[in-house]
């Protein structure tokens, strides 16, 4: 690759220290830029969407997503090994020693990462255990770039990075995952958007706004689709990757939806139902269901999961 990756590279590069540890004074400036830019893009499309192009838009459920955004910090104290348990030890017994300067390290470590958080993705929406956490996420009834802040607190008492740890041993450093992982993040933030449409040939390829629309809508035919970050590729190769169909309107947030403005109670509800589930469940298999299989399960086998939703929805169009 072209002299245009050279700077960059070399950038990032200078800022990973031996130990494989990040420069903590640039983090934290980036850091406050990304802060700066996303409330500051988020706040502007409130501002033309309900002043210019007057169009309905949920300021309170955007002030709600700010206050989620800020409370989360409360959990920055917890550290990196709770959130990626063993991946220091995996690092300090590598498989491979990377050569930071080249651009092909970041390019593998950025596709390691989005095949890893494709699986992370997916498993967050198919175990109630790390559902419950990224539920907060899909909790807006409204889809607008607040909603890309909305994250859960519980994360990393969850154990839900841990699918992250073994890229640890192919010699990525924890902090290094966790900047690519960021970044991830980072690309998400401009697709919770209503208002852009469909982009051509990058449908199918990138995670677009009209492919995330479908990964947050709780209409039956969409729901567990498109989980990839960055790419969709994987959800094309794994089969869950659905396209927007426009002539369907899409629904948005929890298929029961949450009504309450409480960011408290967003942050817990899902964890509130498991421990009233638990409190019912008569055995071992019980406890289990409830905890690790999919939202919506109940020891009958006819809880609200996504197949009995679309088994109902389909004998429900068969009856027409
Ligand atoms: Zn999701
Ligand atoms: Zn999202």
């Amino acid at each position: 690759m072209g002299a245009i990756w050279q700077r960059p590279t070399m950038a990032v590069a200078a800022s990973v220290r031996q130990n494989g540890g990040m420069d903590a004074e640039l983090l934290r400036k980036i850091y406050l830029v990304v802060v700066v830019v996303a409330v500051g893009s988020a706040l502007l499309e409130g501002v033309v969407l309900s002043w210019v192009a007057r169009r309905a838009y949920d300021w309170r459920g955007s002030m709600v997503s700010l206050a989620i955004a800020a409370g989360r910090r409360l959990t920055d104290f917890v550290p990196l090994a709770i959130a990626l348990p063993g991946a220091q030890w995996l690092y300090e017994h590598r498989l491979v020693d990377w050569n930071l300067r080249s651009p092909w390290t970041w390019l593998t470590l950025f596709l390691v990462v989005e095949f890893a958080y494709y699986w992370f993705h997916r498993i967050s929406h198919r175990v109630r255990w790390f559902w419950a956490t990224h539920a907060v996420h899909h909790s807006p009834n409204q889809y607008n770039l607040s909603a890309a802040y909305r994250l859960g607190w519980t994360g990393k008492f969850s154990l839900t990075l841990m699918l992250f740890t073994p890229i640890a041993w192919l010699g990525f450093s924890p902090q290094v995952i966790v900047l690519a992982f960021s970044l991830n993040l980072l690309y998400q933030f401009w697709i919770h958007a209503e208002w852009i449409p469909r982009l051509g040939w990058l449908e199918g390829v990138f995670n677009t706004p009209s492919a995330h629309r479908v990964h947050h809508a709780s209409n039956v035919e969409y729901l567990d689709a498109n989980y990839g970050g960055v790419l969709v590729v994987f959800d094309r190769l794994f089969g869950t990757y659905v396209p927007e169909n426009r002539a369907t309107p899409i629904r948005y947030g929890w298929v029961k939806p949450i009504t309450s403005n409480n960011p408290l109670r967003i942050v817990f509800q899902q964890w509130i139902d498991i421990v009233a589930d638990l409190r019912r469940a008569r055995s071992v298999r019980e406890v289990g269901g409830y905890l690790f299989g999919p939202p919506g399960w109940q020891p009958d086998g006819r809880g609200p999961t996504t197949e009995n939703l679309r088994r109902e929805a389909t004998a429900f169009r068969g009856n027409d």
